[in-house]
């Protein structure tokens, strides 16, 4: 017997039909002789149905309050799995996030979770319970609802396989695996049979948003093993516990796997990011401070940042990207402090899309980046900013080329499936 966390995300419960579907996944992992806690996401788009909502009450709603509404979806999913699966005569029944709870910290529309209290949970579980927890939510210490961010089911499904020390997390979702790249904008994408926990990591903050960033964060540290597989299965598919879809593991697993390693492991693109210029800064020590200390404040997670060098006027652009959902108080915040900055123009722009290849071969091969400077500029594709790590290179283009730009470099590394 083992104790499996199984997430499902907006797809996959999306409608009556779909969920039946899921109760009946759920359903034979726990026939299967398991322990179950599934975490579920709202219906997809509802998250984006409830976001227009507040976007509509106020260009700079209350962020705190946005949680209140855009929280609710999961609660109607946790609801109505729970009846699916006491139709099948499970008993199972729903733990909201403020029921368990799921402790964060107060950055509301993107808490992080401190603690989940699993005595209840795993009393529960042993009884046979199946319990159904809504991801995506949580509670402050003030006792306000709080959201994990887009994508957050991921992480509360690793959480709670932390806090109830399972022995897998299945993430089920609309395709079967971790892809070199989207396989829905790359027909051929290589399903990979296993992928490091280093390399997910930075797949995921760069835009593959198969798994939220932070869950696989959270994985690594907690050492929870968990496995992207498919929801969309008839009832005699292979069960999860043959792992038919991609496991993330450690390096060394890895290297006892005794595979080959490619130089590159994926490729992912984020049109979700801004574009902000500020023009004519004085180039002196502390400007850039200046711009850059109140987004902090406000929580707002500034990206590649450039800044030109200043020529004989003594004077600086500085150019920087944010996530789109911060431009409008980013542009408020810079606004309130033009004069103390001293900044000429602030110039926005949400056209933008940040394409980036990552492997961990690139610590010990060079050229990684050349190649993919040669292969978009032979394709016209211009580039407006660069950023690197380790195992990462990034660059921003116009959000109209990404998806040229993400086939014409997965064909320039190899990657395409046969
Ligand atoms: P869910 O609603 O189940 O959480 P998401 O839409 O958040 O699902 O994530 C699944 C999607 O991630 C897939 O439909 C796919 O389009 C996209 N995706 C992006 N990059 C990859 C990748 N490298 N491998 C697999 N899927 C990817
Ligand atoms: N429903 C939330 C979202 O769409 C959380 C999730 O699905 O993971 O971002
Ligand atoms: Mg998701």
């Amino acid at each position: 017997m083992a104790r499996i966390v199984m997430k499902f995300g907006g797809t996959s419960m999306a409608g009556t039909e779909r969920i039946r579907r899921v109760a009946r996944i759920v359903q034979r992992q726990q026939a299967a002789g398991h322990e179950v806690a599934v975490v579920v996401s709202a219906m997809a788009g509802e998250t984006d149905r409830l976001v227009n909502f507040c976007r509509e009450a106020s260009a700079l709603y209350d962020p705190a309050e946005y949680d209140v509404v855009v929280a609710s979806g999961e609660q109607v999913t946790s609801g109505l799995l729970a009846m699916h699966l006491q139709a099948l005569g499970c008993k199972a029944r729903s733990w909201l996030g403020w029921q368990l709870p799921v402790r964060t910290d107060d950055a509301h529309a993107k808490a992080r979770i401190e603690g989940i209290d699993s005595d209840e949970l795993l009393a529960s579980m042993a009884a046979g319970e199946i319990a159904v927890i809504p991801g995506f939510q949580g509670l402050t210490a003030g006792n306000r609802i709080t959201t994990l961010g887009r994508g957050g089911s991921d992480t509360s499904a690793v959480a709670v396989a932390a806090a109830v020390k399972a022995d897998r997390c299945d993430i089920y979702t609309d395709v079967d695996g971790v892809y070199t790249t989207d396989p829905r904008i790359v027909a051929k994408a290589r399903k990979l049979r296993h992928v490091t926990y280093e390399e997910m990591l930075e797949l995921a903050s760069v835009g593959s948003k198969v798994l939220q960033t932070r869950s696989v964060s959270l994985a690594m540290k907690e050492k929870v093993r968990v496995q992207v597989l498919s929801s969309f299965i008839d009832d005699d598919a292979p069960a999860a516990d043959t792992i038919p879809g991609t496991m993330i593991v450690s390096d060394e697993e890895l290297e006892g796997l005794d595979m080959e390693r490619q130089l590159i492991t994926g490729i992912a693109a984020d049109k979700n990011e801004a574009k902000v210029t500020l023009t004519r800064i004085a180039d002196r020590p502390g400007a850039v401070a200046s711009i850059f200390e109140p987004l902090a404040q406000a929580n707002i997670n500034v990206d590649m940042i450039i800044q030109n060098i200043a020529k004989d006027k003594g004077e600086t652009d500085v150019t920087f990207t944010c996530p789109q959902s911060d431009l409008a108080r980013t542009q408020a915040l810079l606004e309130e402090r033009k004069e103390a900055i001293g900044f000429y123009r602030m110039i926005a722009d949400s056209k933008v899309a940040k394409v980036s290849v990552v492997g961990v071969g690139m610590r010990s091969h060079a050229g990684v980046a050349s190649t993919m400077f040669k292969a978009l500029a032979d394709r016209g594709i211009n580039i407006q900013a660069i950023s690197t790590s380790e195992i990462k290179v990034s660059v921003l283009i116009d959000a109209d080329e990404v998806e040229l730009a993400v086939r014409v470099l997965h064909t320039a590394y190899g990657l395409d499936a046969a």
